[in-house]
């Protein structure tokens, strides 16, 4: 069974002391790749460090975090920009609004996300969305920038059945994560009406540890507690669950193994 992890933050100090054997064990589940979104400056380093310990394993994306929009956000995107000259990514994330840390940086959160979504479209790649709080101001900047270049994927997806349509209709796979398997965690109530063509597994590690590991430390193999939940609302194997979301997250990503 081949599985991918769309959102990981495989870098983050949280694994300091156990990186190695935490993706080897992700490995020997199954998890064959990795996707890595960027926080913001200080970050950047440890992501090219992984990538250079798993080149065949380890994709990175670029981007400034919503929450890392401050006052001195126009820096951190050229930052952004300064790192595209250099290289390729393989998505622009992530990106997006989040008001639950701070409502006061709504108009400049807005503004650094409608920038990344330009950088994207320039550079025909996907947009990795973080939305916390933040539907409707998300919704009104992707309906801005909405036409045939924008695509990507809606990162812990964690709206109603309706936000989840209207993320599809802007050409968004929904990140489906460890809030699947949570009591109250509510999207397991529609996701069976989603065709599973739209869904891409994550974990969004070292948060949002799925059942039976809620509240602790999330790692990348735990992605299999995710398919494992899925194929039980979409009364298929988990091989298929499998199957049909490594096949979206491959295609959404452009890799082609
Ligand atoms: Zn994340």
């Amino acid at each position: 069974m081949k599985l991918i992890d769309t959102h990981t933050h495989l870098y983050s100090d949280a694994f300091a002391e156990d990186r190695q054997e935490m993706v080897q064990r992700a490995l020997e589940k199954g998890v064959q790749q990795f996707f890595l979104p960027a926080i913001d400056s200080e970050t950047t380093q440890a992501m090219y460090d992984l990538e250079e310990q798993f080149p065949k394993e380890m994709h990175l994306m670029m981007g400034l975090h919503p929450t890392s929009v401050k006052e001195n956000y126009r820096e951190e995107l050229q930052h952004v920009k300064d790192q595209f000259v250099q290289r390729d990514f393989c998505a622009v994330g992530e990106i997006g609004i989040d008001l639950y840390w701070d409502k006061s940086t709504l108009e400049i959160q807005q503004d650094a996300f409608r920038e990344q979504i330009k950088l994207a479209k320039s550079k025909n790649l996907p947009i990795v969305i973080h939305c916390r709080d933040a539907f409707d101001e998300v919704f009104e900047v992707l309906e801005e920038e909405n036409d045939e270049k924008l695509y990507g994927i809606f990162h812990c997806f964690t709206g109603n059945e309706e936000q989840a349509n209207r993320a599809l209709s802007y050409n968004m796979k929904l990140g489906i994560g460890g809030v699947v398997t949570f009591k109250n965690g509510k999207i397991d109530q529609f996701l069976e009406n989603i065709p599973l063509e739209h869904i891409v597994l994550e974990t969004d590690a070292p948060y949002l540890s799925p059942k039976p590991f809620r509240g602790k430390r999330n790692e990348s193999s735990y992605v299999v507690y995710v398919a494992e939940k899925l194929s039980e609302i979409y009364n298929l194997p988990v091989e298929k669950i499998a199957e049909i979301t490594t096949k979206n997250a491959l295609e959404t990503f452009k890799i082609y193994k």
